[in-house]
């Protein structure tokens, strides 16, 4: 493919993306008890020739949600249908593309949490029943059309479970929910794209680039891709430490992967609430977030590598987060001194 074409950078990252997304279970790297599980219901579904029950997929944006809703289709030798919550407005667009799905076939709604209430409330009986009663005109004139679909697998995705409704949630009969990356796994996703890539590229390379990643696949390929670009231009085209390193302090990648909404986040609890505890609600106003992107997106990562801790009383930075951020310890109130 010529790089350089008029297709822009954005659908030139999503072409990036695409080429290195893995097709089957076994090239999935990580989240082992998802795939392992997931290896076993697809099995017993495609023995019975029935579809897989509908499965959930939460957790923070670039772990592979959309590349594991691939994978089902392919593992069961269906056609996958996407679409997503903004996507689907009224109940006429869902009963267009639920009349088109054939019997078995996957069809994956990324940003599940964002489909409206109405939307949401036909889906249930086409994921119970595989019936869609739609009401058609109103007052007098309004009837109701059944419309009989064919047996399928929804794959919802969404970064937010929280903003899931129960009733939603609760029609899904598979919940899976993916955890950032530690940095061993994300190194072998490292070296699978370099093949892919064709670029040689040293294990202890592989291993920087997965430990600046911040636990993400979709990170350590964009870091891998900028990589290269030096390793071409300053080098010989391998992929080895000192270029890593030198590329990623110039790109001004954080040493442990952390963006700059982690750091926000970790500079307003050390700064303005003295290292805390400070409670969700205060967190979110001083630093312009939402609740739930911070529990959901941020908090995790941050908790993993050991920057941040939830108590019964809020948020406290680690004395790990101040090293990390330049900050020396004073004045941390008693509940943060217990985190040295
Ligand atoms: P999400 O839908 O959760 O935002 P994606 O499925 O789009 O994430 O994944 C982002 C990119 O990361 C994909 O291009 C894929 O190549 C890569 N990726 C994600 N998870 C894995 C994995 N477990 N093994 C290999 N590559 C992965």
């Amino acid at each position: 493919m010529n790089e350089i074409s008029s297709t822009g950078p954005l659908s030139e990252e999503i072409e990036f993306e695409r080429s290195l997304r893995p097709r089957r279970l076994d090239d999935f790297i990580g989240q082992e008890r998802i795939t392992d599980n997931l290896r076993v219901f697809i099995r017993a579904a495609a023995a019975r020739g029935e579809p897989l029950d509908h499965v959930l997929l939460s957790g923070p944006p670039g772990l592979g949600k959309t590349t594991l809703a691939g994978i089902i289709a392919g593992e069961l030798d269906v056609e996958l249908h996407t679409t997503s919550g903004p996507a689907v407005e009224k109940a006429g667009d869902l009963a267009g593309i639920l009349t088109g799905l054939e019997p078995r076939d996957v069809l994956f709604i990324d940003e599940s949490h964002r489909l409206g209430p109405v939307v949401e409330e036909y889906l249930y009986s086409a994921m119970e029943d595989f019936r869609l009663d739609i009401m058609i005109d109103s007052g007098p004139a309004a009837r109701t059309v059944k419309l009989t679909l064919a047996p399928f697998t929804l794959v919802g995705a969404t970064t937010r479970s929280g903003l899931l409704s129960s009733p939603m949630r609760s029609r899904f009969g598979i919940n899976a929910h993916l955890e950032h990356y530690a940095a061993e796994p994300l190194a072998r996703i490292v070296e699978r794209s370099a093949r892919l890539l064709d670029v040689e590229t040293k294990a202890d390379a592989a291993l920087e680039i997965a430990r600046r990643s911040r636990g993400t696949p979709r990170v350590s390929n964009r870091l891998l891709r900028r990589v290269r670009d030096f390793a071409e231009v300053e080098g010989d085209g391998k992929i080895v430490l000192p270029v890593v390193e030198s590329s990623l302090d110039r790109l001004d990648v954080d040493a442990r992967g952390l963006d700059d909404l982690d750091k926000r986040l970790l500079t307003a609890i050390i700064q303005k609430f003295g290292g805390g505890p400070v409670g969700l609600g205060n967190l979110a106003v001083s630093i312009g977030e939402e609740k739930d992107t911070i529990e959901e997106v941020v908090e995790p990562f941050l908790i993993m590598e050991g920057l941040l801790v939830r108590t019964p009383r809020g948020r406290v930075a680690t004395a790990l987060a101040y090293r990390h951020l330049g900050f020396t310890p004073q004045g941390r109130g008693p509940q943060a001194r217990l985190f040295e």
